[in-house]
């Protein structure tokens, strides 16, 4: 692999964009040395700027459930864009895609779209202080909901990566009326309730979490959840920003079959443009103006492009059920890690939902932020560049989740085990 363009354009793009990128995660700070580039990509690979390609497992972070420039999303595009790219008024394909999202997330009566998971998040925590008449929120550590202040707080993603679990800038004002529990925590739960019940506006969790790493929440966590928001008159919302449209059809909520209150949504309802969505019971849905007082705003959002992309995703995604076959090649891939790193000797966690998972240098399972700071994250870099270098686009840390898509095959789950194969052999020797 050659990356002398990369590093080129790289230094340029320092010079007049803080750290060379637009959000933190790809900049390649935990692992050491610069971003690659990318000049395009086509299915389920990269391709950068210097001429290298890569069997791509970040998918935009989880968006590009399809592949890249998916033929059914390009031409949605292509006819859209010809039409207008955005008005400020209402259009037919806001009120497809809302259709669509309302049929298929159990918990969704009204939806509203805005332009990122952070405005979702941000946009339904308001909704939650204004409908409960409270303002503390809980959340757990390690779970990421966005740049949004008051969920800043003990963030996982790249915040976690960084070490910066609360960020300068945010007041203490913005983060005193956050509870920060752990996660999978029942007994801590129930003293938080007990403590603080009647002031809890929201609890706010990734159901299936993805911003340690891959970390799917115990059911019967998940179930004292929906019990105490329930007896306490809290709201539950389940931020499926990642895990909408990505574990199942109809999320991470419809797997479980618990139904939250709230459910924010982002990254595939876009189909890889800038989109976000909450959406909940009609009741608690029209508190937002105009119908009721709860402000909340944009001027691209329901934007058109965003609209007809995130359309013709979800359409493929339902006319296709692809859910079984990203099953079968996410277990091919996770079996294949797990039995090649205990051949190489290197204790390590595969946890998987579907198709998002994680390879934990860990010799234990992570259920929480305690023991996924335990990973040893020097092997993780190691075997990040050693998979790079044999053509394999991993996320960029060891705290975020590995997608596939529905073009990843048999061919390239074989090719990602045997550059795996090279690279555990790789951290054995040294
Ligand atoms: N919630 C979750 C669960 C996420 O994974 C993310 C982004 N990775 C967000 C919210 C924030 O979304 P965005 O980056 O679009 O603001």
């Amino acid at each position: 692999m050659r990356w002398e363009r990369s590093r080129v354009a790289f230094e340029r793009a320092k010079r007049v964009i803080p750290g060379g990128v637009n959000s933190p995660a790809r900049a390649f700070g935990a692992v050491g040395g610069h971003p690659i580039v990318i000049e395009r990509g086509e299915g389920c690979r990269l391709y950068d700027i210097d001429g290298n390609s890569y069997i791509d497992y970040v998918l935009s972070w989880g968006p590009m459930i399809l592949g890249h420039a998916h033929p059914a999303v390009v031409s949605a595009l292509e006819r859209a864009i010809h039409r207008g790219t955005s008005f400020g008024a209402p259009t037919e394909l806001e009120t497809q895609l809302a259709e669509v999202v309302c049929r298929l997330v159990p918990s969704v009566e009204k939806v509203r779209f805005v332009n990122s998971g952070t405005e979702a998040t941000m946009s339904a925590i308001r909704l939650a202080r204004a409908y409960t008449g409270r303002d503390k929120i809980v959340k757990f550590a390690g779970n990421y909901h966005g740049h949004v202040d008051c969920l800043l707080v003990a963030a996982g993603s790249s915040a976690a990566t960084l070490g910066v679990p609360t960020s300068p800038g945010v007041t203490h004002a913005a983060a005193k009326d956050t509870l920060v529990l752990r996660y999978n925590d029942v007994g801590q739960l129930e003293d938080a309730f007990n403590q603080h019940g009647h002031e809890i506006a929201a609890v706010i969790v990734e159901p299936v979490a993805g911003n340690m790493g891959c970390v799917p929440a115990d059911v019967a966590f998940l179930r004292k959840l929906r019990e105490l928001t329930t007896a306490f008159g809290s709201l539950l919302i389940f931020d499926e920003v990642m895990t909408g449209f990505r574990v199942a059809l109809g999320g991470a909520q419809s797997l479980l079959g618990i139904l939250p209150d709230l459910t924010t949504l982002g990254k595939i309802i876009g189909g890889g443009l800038p989109v976000g969505a909450y959406g909940g019971r009609t009741e608690i849905m029209d508190h937002i103006l105009p119908v009721g007082k709860v402000f909340q705003a944009g001027t691209l959002s329901g934007n058109p492009l965003a609209m007809a992309a995130g359309l013709a995703t979800l359409q493929v995604l339902e006319q296709e059920n692809p859910y079984p076959e990203l099953e079968k090649r996410s277990q091919q891939l996770a079996d294949g890690l797990l039995s090649l790193a205990a051949r190489a000797g290197i204790p390590v966690q595969v946890q998987r939902c579907g198709s998002m998972l994680t390879l934990f240098f860990n010799s234990q399972p992570v259920r929480d932020w305690d023991t996924a700071s335990q990973c040893d994250v020097k092997q993780f870099a190691q075997f990040f560049w050693a998979m790079l270098e044999r053509g394999v686009y991993l996320p960029c840390s060891q705290y975020e989740a590995w997608f596939l898509s529905t073009v990843h095959s048999e061919r390239e789950i074989d090719q990602t085990l045997e550059a795996a194969e090279a690279a555990f052999g790789q951290l054995r020797t040294r």
